[in-house]
């Protein structure tokens, strides 16, 4: 099986998997005063302390969650508070549900956030919380974020960073962005499921907690922490970005001689992904398809009820009825050229039956 779904878990890298396996047999809960309980308060400050100095924060100022969508939403509940809120169109639903009201921020056909827009959407006054992603989980497209930070500065505004598909991938450093908040989850860089991370600017570093309880987290975050799941998280972090791009190039060779587009692929991207259309073919189809040959890819589109809705981040970079049809390929850390192999051995095979099915195949696309 050829694994092409990183944005969606990476694999767990082998240091991730050794420190899961030794906090497991550690048995104290951190907040115990006891011998055992300091053990394991060792490994979750440990692990903080390395996180922090990773992505560029202090170390008292990250606040550990049970991931990205919780970390998200412990932000804009805090941050949010008494400001308007400002959303980037192609953030992740963690994000939007979370802003259910806010306003959107349009991005152009490449998913790049424009600034002149958030420049006139922050000049219409009130103290704002803008929401923007460093890295796009479908497209991998990369937002402006120092930009949007000055832009933020400027108007009294604070910016939040989904940093989740950034991190292990590119360089993430909090401090050097001026956002006052960010956020990474381990699972997306090859630690465990069940840690994500919030880091805050030292500003706006006391915030209260979204769920509360034992006081945990100086008082930002009730209950017990995984502990194996942070040690796992710290371990998976350290590891160096992967080298991909010349493998993403290669997968998108074989799919754009198969008659398919790729989705946002002229603008700053991730290395490890592509989202690529195919006219006339909807994305559930291909995936399965997919699936049946061996390759794990996903769809920007959800299908539900058998209807497929068309991927909200396509849609906003104007791509109609390519919003429904466009799959993601996204490299994990461990690919290598048998993966393309096997996606030359069947992608054009999928795009042909599929296309023939339809009645479309690519001669008469391209007359
Ligand atoms: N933000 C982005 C950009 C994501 O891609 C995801 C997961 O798909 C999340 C947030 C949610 O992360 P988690 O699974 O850690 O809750």
């Amino acid at each position: 099986m050829s694994y092409l779904d990183a944005n969606a878990t990476e694999p767990l890298r082998p240091a991730a998997r050794a420190a899961v396996l030794a906090a497991l047999d550690l048995t104290g809960n951190p907040s115990s005063v006891h011998g055992a309980g300091r053990a394991a308060r060792r490994v979750v400050e440990t692990a903080r302390t390395a996180l922090a100095t990773r992505f560029g924060g202090r170390p008292q100022d990250l606040v550990f969650t049970s991931g990205a969508t919780e970390a998200n939403a412990l932000a804009i509940h805090a941050l949010g508070h008494g400001r308007r809120i400002i959303v980037g169109a192609t953030e992740h639903d963690a994000v939007r549900a979370a802003a259910p009201n806010a306003a959107v921020l349009p991005v152009d056909s490449n998913g790049v956030a424009d600034l002149a827009a958030l420049a006139q959407l922050l000049s219409e006054g009130g103290p704002a919380l803008v929401c923007l992603m460093m890295a796009n989980n479908e497209t991998g497209t990369l937002q402006p974020i120092m930009e949007a930070a000055a832009i933020c500065r400027h108007h009294g505004a604070l910016l939040h960073v989904d940093a989740v598909q950034a991190a292990g991938r590119i360089p993430v450093e909090f401090a050097a962005l001026g956002a006052a908040s960010l956020v990474v989850s381990s699972h997306k860089l090859g630690g465990p499921t069940g840690a994500g991370a919030l880091l805050l600017a030292p500003e706006v570093a006391a915030i209260g907690a979204l769920i509360r309880g034992g006081g945990q987290e100086r008082g930002r975050r009730g209950g017990t922490p995984s502990v194996p799941a942070i040690a796992g998280f710290a371990a998976a972090a350290l590891a160096d970005p992967p080298a991909l791009a010349s493998l993403r190039d290669a997968i998108e060779r074989i799919a754009m001689d198969a008659g398919a587009l790729v989705c946002g692929g002229a603008g700053p991207r991730l290395a490890n992904t592509t989202c690529l259309a195919l006219p006339g073919v909807r994305a559930d189809a291909q995936v399965i398809a997919l699936d049946l040959d061996g390759i794990a890819v996903s769809a920007g589109a959800a299908c539900s009820s058998g209807k497929v809705t068309a991927s909200h981040v396509l849609a906003a970079m104007g791509l109609g009825d390519l919003a429904g049809e466009a799959i993601r390929v996204s490299l994990p850390w461990n690919a290598t050229g048998a993966d393309v192999a096997a996606f030359a051995a069947t992608y054009p095979r999928m795009a042909a039956r599929l296309r023939a099915a339809l009645g479309r195949p690519l001669a008469s696309r391209a007359a």
